[in-house]
């Protein structure tokens, strides 16, 4: 009797391991399976942009700084219409000159028409002219320092030089801008006196981003700025529903009337540049033309968001869309998508990151843009047919270093 039901015993107990082991094997395998399946779904879901990432830094080639180099096809791009027609003519010059400030350059020395209407922005213009004049030939010429282009491609093309344009619309040839120097936008009360020299925000924005490594940043994205266009309205309106995901709003600028100018809310305060780097993806967008940010974004070693491709400075062509940042549709259709992908994408960030800002730190130095200037007046003074005549009227501009 006793050895029947310790017989029963045993059976009862292996058979209960038994399902126990079955059940565990079961769990186990469905556990693997639905983990193998998430693997696939996960990577499938972004397969698309990697591959795009991988197919663009495979193709990037990285440039070089003798001769600045890196945006000679901006160059070739803006005087192409002028070697064409075969040169800059006098009426060319004439027709030109109610479209900006007129200057002359004799015997390397600047003159310029007595009145400018942004003063601080002439002089961050001539800052870069006094410092290349010893290179340079005698030559007239006509800077826009306006916000927005001027010359249209439906017009006949003028000799006018700007800071941003559009490149299928606009004739204009591009020039680096005053705020590389002086004469950028005040922000109060974070740049009451405009956002300040190039190299002096490089080192203040690299100091912020070694403070603020990838792993201390918040994942999300970041903008503040004013309402220079409603193409950024969007992302704040992303922002209002998933503040999770993204933080993103208007703050005031000059032109602020009421709460229509920040989208219905009360303005936000104003984060400096450096204070951006606590973020992991930063938002670029068009402002009235090309806002200046684009580069200062880059130097937080976030990764950059860029919104639309139409609006230009000299040196947007040389940044390669998935190798330096990530492109937006304008519309921002696309844009919950990619801050996803980002997301659940740390590494690739972090490289599209870095290799970002290495550009910006390697090829965007003021001796850069100095360089740029270089280029752009000798190619210009090479097209123009007619030797300039001292304006008796214009002033000479010297420098206050
Ligand atoms: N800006 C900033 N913090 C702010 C708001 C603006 O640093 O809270 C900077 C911004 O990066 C840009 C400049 O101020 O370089 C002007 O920004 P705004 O949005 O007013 O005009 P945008 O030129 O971008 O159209």
């Amino acid at each position: 009797m006793l050895h029947r039901s310790t017989n029963n015993l045993a059976i009862k107990y292996f058979r209960n391991v038994a399902v126990f082991v079955t059940l565990g094997f079961v769990f186990l395998t469905c556990a693997e399976v639905n983990h193998e399946k998430e693997k696939y779904t996960k990577g499938a879901r972004w397969h698309h942009y990697i591959e795009l990432i991988n197919q663009a830094v495979k193709d990037y080639k990285d440039c070089s700084n003798e001769n600045c180099s890196c945006f000679t096809s901006v160059l070739k791009d803006d005087f192409a219409v002028w070697i064409k027609k075969g040169g800059i003519t006098k009426d060319d010059l004439k027709a030109a000159h109610s479209f900006g400030v007129n200057y002359q350059i004799l015997s390397h020395k600047l003159f310029r028409q007595e009145e400018c209407m942004f003063p601080f922005r002439c002089s961050g213009v001539e800052h870069f002219l006094l410092e290349i004049i010893d290179n340079l030939p005698d030559m007239d010429l006509v800077i826009n320092v306006k916000d927005w282009p001027q010359v249209y491609h439906h017009q006949e093309p003028l000799p006018v030089f700007s800071f941003s344009k559009v490149a299928d619309v606009n004739w204009d040839i591009m020039y680096p801008a005053w705020t590389f120097w002086e004469g950028g936008p005040a922000v109060w009360p974070i740049y009451p006196t405009g956002l300040g020299r190039w190299d002096l925000q490089r080192d203040i924005i690299t100091r912020a981003a070694e403070a603020w490594p990838w792993d201390k940043k918040e994942d999300k994205a970041f903008f503040r700025g004013s309402r220079t266009s409603s193409e950024r309205d969007p992302l704040i309106l992303l922002s209002r529903k998933e503040p999770a995901l993204v933080d993103a709003a208007y703050t005031k600028n000059q032109a602020w009337k009421s709460n229509e100018d920040t989208l219905y809310q009360p303005p936000a305060s104003e984060v400096k540049l450096e204070d951006h780097c606590k973020y992991r993806y930063l938002f670029n967008f068009r402002g009235v033309a090309a806002s200046f940010r684009l580069k200062h974004l880059f130097l937080c070693n976030s990764t950059v968001f860029h919104v639309g491709n139409d609006w230009l400075e000299f040196f947007y062509p040389a940044l390669k869309p998935w190798v330096h940042y990530i492109p937006v549709k304008s519309d921002l259709a696309n844009v919950r998508d990619l801050l996803l992908f980002a997301q659940q994408n740390q590494d690739v960030m972090k490289s599209i990151a870095n290799r970002g800002r290495q550009f910006i730190i390697d090829h965007l130095r003021l001796e850069d843009v100095s360089c740029y200037w270089k280029q752009i007046l000798l190619k210009y003074a090479e097209l123009l047919k007619a030797k300039p005549v001292k304006n008796k009227s214009f002033k000479e501009i010297k420098s206050t270093l």
